[in-house]
C-alpha cells in the first residue's frame, strides 16, 4: 500500500515499528530515522527476519529542516509518523510541506525553554497544509490519541451533547525501582510538575501541581490514587466535542513517585533553567534523566496493567446518560509481543494505526486535524484488531 518513515527510535517508536512490520500489506517499507543510527540498525537487524515490510534506515538530525527535507526526497514516503520529541513538532511539520508528505504526531509542540504545551502553534500550520492538499494528524498516541477516538465515537454513536468528560490514566504497573518513568524523563516530568488545569464553561481553571487528588477503583488493576493534571486533549476536546460543561484529566501516582518527585524538585533537580556545572551549562532536568533509569529498560520488569479512558456524561434523546470507555493493557503480555512495557505499548500501536488511517486513505481530509475530527469508525476497528480492544460500562462509577 505505501512508505512510511519514522522520526525517533526509542521506546514508543519502538512498538509503533513492530506494528508496522506485522502490518506489511500497508506498510510495505518503512525508514527509521533518527539521531542515533545504532539504534535503528538494530532495530531492523530484530525485525526484517520476520517481516515482509522493507526496513531501510538513516540518521537524521530533527532539528534541522534541510536535513530533513534531503531525506524524505530521496525515500518519497507516503506519510511521517513523528515519534521524536515534541520539540521537533514543527521542523518535522516544515519539511513535510515543503515536500508535501503528510504528518502524524503523538504530542504537541512544547519549546525546548518554556514548558508549556498547547496546540496554538501547530494550529498555525492549518492554511499551508490545507493549501499544500497534504494531512496533519496531530496526537495519535493514547492520551492524547485512542482518548480523542473514544471522545468522537462517544459523540457519534452514544449522545446528543456530551456535558462532562473524565480521562483516566491508571498504571498499575510496577517496576520494582523507587523512581522511574514510564517515557521519556524530561518530557513525563516536565509535565506532572507543572500546574495542573481543568476546563470549565469554556475557561481554564489553574490549581496547584497535584492539588487535585480522587481514589477510583480500577477495573483490572484496583483502588488507586489519582490527581488532576493538565493535559493537551483538553483544550482540543472543549472545541471539538458538542456540548461539552467540563473536561478533566486524572493520572494515578503512587506515593513513591510522589515522594522522590516533591524531593528532587525541592533540590531543584527538575528546573529546565540552565546552570553552570565545572564550567559547563547544564540543565537539571536533563541530567537527572541521564542518571535515572532508561524507560525502554523497564520493560522486563513491570508487571501489572494500564487501565486508560475516559468517563462521558451527557445527553441522548433528552435522557441524561453515563458511557465509560477505557482499554485495559498489561505490562508483561506487551513485553511478550514486542518486547516493551505497556506505557510504550499504548502509544505505538495507535501511532500505527494513525498513520495506517492516512495510507489507507480512509481518514483523507487536508489540512491540520486533532484526532478526534475524524470518522472514529475504522480506528476504533482496527484498536481492537491490533492489540488494544476496548471495553465500555453504561453504569460507570463517576468521579466527583
Ligand atoms: P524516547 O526518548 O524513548 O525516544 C525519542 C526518540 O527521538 C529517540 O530515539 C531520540 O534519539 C529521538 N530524537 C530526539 N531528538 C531527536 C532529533 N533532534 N533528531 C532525531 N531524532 C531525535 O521517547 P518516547 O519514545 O518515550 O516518546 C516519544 C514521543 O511520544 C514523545 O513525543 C512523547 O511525548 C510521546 N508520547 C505520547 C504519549 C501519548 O499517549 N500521546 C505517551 C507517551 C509518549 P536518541 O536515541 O538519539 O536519543
Amino acid at each position: 500500500m505505501g512508505k512510511c518513515m519514522i522520526i525517533g527510535c526509542g521506546g514508543v517508536a519502538s512498538v509503533a515499528i513492530h506494528k508496522c512490520c506485522q502490518n506489511s500489506e500497508v506498510f510495505e517499507g518503512i525508514m527509521i530515522a533518527s539521531r542515533t543510527k545504532s539504534k535503528c540498525d538494530a532495530l531492523k537487524e530484530k525485525l526484517q527476519p520476520t517481516t515482509k515490510t522493507v526496513i531501510e534506515t538513516a540518521q537524521v538530525n530533527a532539528d534541522n529542516v534541510d536535513e530533513l527535507i534531503a531525506l524524505i526526497n530521496s525515500y518519497k514516503p507516503d506519510v511521517v509518523l513523528n515519534l521524536a520529541l515534541p520539540y521537533q513538532d514543527l521542523t518535522i511539520m516544515d519539511a513535510c510541506l515543503a515536500t508535501k508528505v503528510h504528518y502524524v504526531d503523538t504530542a504537541n509542540y512544547e519549546p525546548v525553554d518554556t514548558a508549556k504545551f498547547e496546540y496554538k502553534w501547530q494550529w498555525a500550520y492549518r492554511e499551508r497544509f490545507e493549501k499544500a492538499g497534504i494531512t496533519a494528524l496531530l496526537g495519535s498516541g493514547f492520551d492524547p490519541g485512542v482518548t480523542g477516538v473514544f471522545s468522537a465515537y462517544a459523540m457519534k454513536h452514544h449522545f446528543d451533547e456530551i456535558n462532562y468528560i473524565d480521562i483516566l490514566d491508571c498504571n498499575g504497573g510496577d517496576h520494582g525501582y523507587p523512581f522511574a518513568t514510564n517515557f521519556n524523563p524530561e518530557i513525563n516530568i516536565r509535565e506532572v510538575s507543572a500546574k495542573g488545569s481543568y476546563i470549565e464553561d469554556g475557561k481554564w481553571v489553574e490549581t496547584e501541581p497535584m492539588e487535585i487528588k480522587r481514589v477510583y477503583n480500577f477495573k483490572g488493576v484496583g483502588e488507586k490514587d489519582m490527581y488532576l493534571l493538565h493535559h493537551e486533549e483538553l483544550e482540543s476536546l472543549a472545541l471539538n466535542i458538542k456540548g461539552i460543561k467540563r473536561i478533566r484529566f486524572f493520572m494515578t501516582f503512587g506515593q513513591s513517585y510522589l515522594t522522590h518527585l516533591k524531593c528532587l524538585e525541592n533540590v531543584g533537580m527538575t528546573s529546565i533553567e540552565p546552570i553552570m556545572y565545572e564550567g559547563k551549562e547544564i540543565v537539571p532536568l536533563q541530567f537527572l534523566k541521564a542518571v535515572l533509569p532508561d524507560p525502554a529498560s523497564l520493560g522486563p520488569r513491570t508487571v501489572g496493567k494500564t487501565n486508560i479512558g475516559c468517563i462521558f456524561r451527557g445527553k441522548k434523546d433528552g435522557k441524561d446518560k453515563n458511557y465509560y470507555l477505557y482499554n485495559i493493557c498489561d505490562h508483561q503480555e506487551c513485553y511478550k509481543e514486542v518486547g516493551s512495557q505497556a506505557i510504550s505499548y499504548t502509544t505505538g500501536v495507535p501511532a500505527m494505526i494513525g498513520a495506517m488511517m492516512i495510507m489507507t486513505g480512509k481518514w483523507n481530509k487536508a489540512g491540520v486535524y486533532n484526532i478526534e475530527e475524524f470518522d472514529p469508525d475504522p480506528f476504533m476497528e482496527a484498536l481492537n484488531k491490533w492489540g488494544l480492544p476496548w471495553e465500555e460500562d453504561f453504569d460507570p462509577v463517576l468521579v466527583d
